[in-house]
């Protein structure tokens, strides 16, 4: 697929678009409706990647509760990315604090387990701030509060704002797959890449002083397990609601192209940023708001407004079209829409190998 550059902002920001130079681009779908916030794709993640000296601060993949801080805490106000869909001004971004990400706590373990304590486990002094320390806290007053979680890895973007940031280089889109990698030997741990992702999507490591980032799981997509099978990565296999779609956004026949580009339900998180990022999210809907005396009012739980604000102008006309195709189904209609946001064939979630003898 070609590059278009001709698009208007919005449609730059949501469209399919395989940068310069790269043959496929790999891509996610995470339905939000589905997400129960339980961590498992966390520690998926971090148990595979992230458990060495220097990295025990890093979460490649996280779930954060919105509305919240996040992790690192604002991240959404740290600058990063673009100035505008040209690509060719950076906007200036933040380093954030080792506050910002949380300090790893120290627990009460030893008294509990070996000097007989009947003390609740919980953490020694020092627990300020931590992933999800917003979790569940959500917005909104009784009886209309509410809240969602937000999965976040590295988006692999089109236009990633980390690989132009790297005055080594070291930074680089894969060309068979559009994964963006940091070259250990060539990155000397000058954290532009830290500073330029305005997703705050790499991190720092103080003992190899070098930069870390997801790498979307690309030994499994190359078959180096044991068996020399493709897996998915590990956020998206070891997620118990199967929310996690896998795929190529170029492949024309697969449900992530559907859902973005032919029913434009799913959307990239703040395209305002202008890196196009590949990890697209299906927006949260909820029951509408309730009165004081348990009667339904049509007012919004999860404020439009706030969705505009994460998944850009486009939301609105998403939500819609997932709620025509709800009403279609329960009529007892047909709805393809409504088929591939609840299909649980795992040849269809996750279609890693349609570009191989290509
Ligand atoms: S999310 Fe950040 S780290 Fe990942 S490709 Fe985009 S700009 Fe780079
Ligand atoms: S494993 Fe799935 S359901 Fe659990 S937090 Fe992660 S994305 Fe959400």
């Amino acid at each position: 697929m070609s590059t278009d550059q001709n698009g208007t902002d919005a449609q730059e920001d949501t469209h399919i678009n395989v940068a310069d130079g790269i043959d496929h681009q790999v891509a996610m779908v995470m339905d939000l409706n589905k997400c129960i916030g339980c961590q498992t794709c966390t520690i998926a993640c971090k148990t595979l990647w992230t458990e060495d000296g220097g990295s025990e601060y890093m979460y490649w993949n996280n779930v954060e509760t919105k509305p919240g801080e996040g992790y690192p805490r604002g991240w959404e106000e740290s600058g990063g990315g673009w100035q505008s869909e040209e690509h060719k001004e950076r906007k200036t971004g933040e380093i954030p604090d080792q506050e910002d990400y949380g300090r790893a706590w120290e627990f009460n373990h030893s008294e509990i387990m070996y000097e007989g304590s009947d003390e609740p486990l919980r953490p020694r002094d020092g627990a300020e701030w931590g992933p999800n320390w917003d979790e569940d806290r959500g917005a909104g007053e009784y009886p209309n509060s509410y809240y969602f979680y937000l999965p976040r890895i590295c988006n692999h973007c089109t236009h990633p704002s980390c690989v132009e940031a790297c005055p080594r280089s070291a930074l680089y889109k894969r060309e068979e797959d559009g994964i963006v990698l940091v070259d250990q030997d060539r990155c000397r741990g000058y954290r532009y890449c830290v500073e330029g992702c305005p997703y705050k999507k790499v991190y720092y490591n103080t003992v190899s002083k070098k930069s870390e980032k997801c790498i979307f799981c690309y030994p499994r997509l190359e078959g180096e397990g044991p068996d020399g099978e493709t897996y998915a990565p590990a956020c998206a296999e070891e997620c118990p609601p199967q929310l996690r779609l896998v795929g190529f956004a170029d492949d024309e026949e697969g449900p992530i192209y559907k859902l973005i580009e032919e029913y434009e339900v799913a959307l990239p998180l703040h395209p305002e940023f202008h890196t196009q990022p590949n990890v697209y999210y299906i927006p949260p809907y909820a029951p509408p708001q309730h009165t004081d005396d348990g009667e339904t009012v049509d007012v919004d739980r999860i404020p439009r407004d706030y969705l505009r604000k994460l998944f850009g102008d486009r939301v609105d006309e998403a939500l819609d079209t997932i709620e025509r195709e709800r009403q279609i189904v329960r009529q007892g209609g047909e709805s393809e829409l409504m088929e591939i946001l609840q299909d649980k064939n795992p040849a269809d979630q996750y279609r890693l190998e349609v570009f191989e003898d290509g």
